[in-house]
């Protein structure tokens, strides 16, 4: 059965209703997260809470629960595995449409989850490659934070879709900023580039773990501002996402990334994930 929270309770999807009134419906003024859990364990899970805070607190949203437990226990009410989690905290309702808000409105707190294949379990060749294209950046100017305002995303997914690419790599005033649901990474001569930290991406957990490996292993990394030109010309390009890990973009407005196959230093950062994810999984780190 597909057992959902919404406000304290644990229930059978169907019986899980909101307010027409409530402002993430109305308004998407709402957070969220989106955190996979395998063998009903969280994984980064600290980190992904620590960013609901941040987004939480940035647009003035005051919930604070123990998250940690909503989610475990509704992992296992559903029977645990490999599962990827969505928890989304609106603003609420007060039964009227009103742009304004009190601060002292309780918030619609709601958390599902569905099924996701173990992507660290798979052979390095079953990792599937993608392509991508690169679109103008529709979106407002604070994506750190994890809001439900996703509309220029999906908008943008949608024309890579059409185009037969996998994700759509956004550009703002000259410079790369991230996917439309993934942080951006290009590789020259063995030096990874990522955009720097900002309101114009969203701090990823994936990108702070792909930080601290790089940092952990040897492998150079800097942040820094990436354009046009320096991705297609680069040697490798990845996108990094909590439930798809590093993957390799090979093709990027129909040209060729590298030799158009995954690269070295993305099959080493692959391998230092599922090497990661296994000493979590043997708990003998904490996620
Ligand atoms: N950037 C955007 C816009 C995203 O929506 C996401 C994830 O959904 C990411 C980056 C990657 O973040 P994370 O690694 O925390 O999943």
């Amino acid at each position: 059965m597909n057992i959902v929270y919404l406000n304290g309770v644990f229930l059978p999807a169907q019986d899980a209703h909101i307010s027409v009134f409530d402002r993430g419906f109305l308004f998407g003024d709402s957070v969220y997260e989106v955190i996979p859990f395998y063998q009903g364990q969280g994984f980064q899970l600290t980190h992904h809470l620590q960013r609901l805070r941040h987004s939480l607190r940035a647009v003035r949203i005051h919930s604070e629960l123990d998250w940690a437990d909503i989610l475990q226990e509704l992992v296992e009410q559903n029977g645990g595995g490999n599962l990827s989690v969505y928890l989304q905290v609106s603003r609420g309702d007060v039964g009227e449409r009103s742009h304004s808000f009190d601060e002292a409105m309780a918030p619609t707190v709601f958390a599902c989850c569905q099924p996701i294949r173990d992507i660290y379990s798979l052979d390095i060749s079953e990792v599937e490659p993608i392509k991508a294209i690169v679109t103008a950046d529709m979106r407002g100017h604070r994506c750190d934070i994890k809001s439900t305002c996703l509309q220029p995303n999906i908008m943008e997914l949608q024309q890579a879709r059409a185009q037969g690419a996998g994700e759509a790599l956004q550009m703002r005033d000259g410079l790369l900023t991230e996917g439309t649901s993934s942080n951006l990474y290009v590789v020259r001569q063995n030096v990874i580039y990522t955009p720097k930290l900002g309101s114009e991406i969203l701090g990823g957990v994936t990108r702070q773990l792909v930080l601290e490996l790089a940092d952990e292993h040897g492998i150079q990394l800097q942040e820094t501002d990436l354009d046009y030109e320096q991705l297609l010309d680069a040697d490798e390009v990845w996108i990094s996402s909590s439930t798809r890990a590093v993957v390799p973009v090979v093709e990027v407005d129909g040209e060729l990334i590298g030799e158009g196959t995954p690269g070295p230093l993305w099959q080493q950062m692959y391998q230092l994930f599922v090497e990661y994810h296994q000493v979590l999984m043997t708990g003998r780190k904490d996620g």
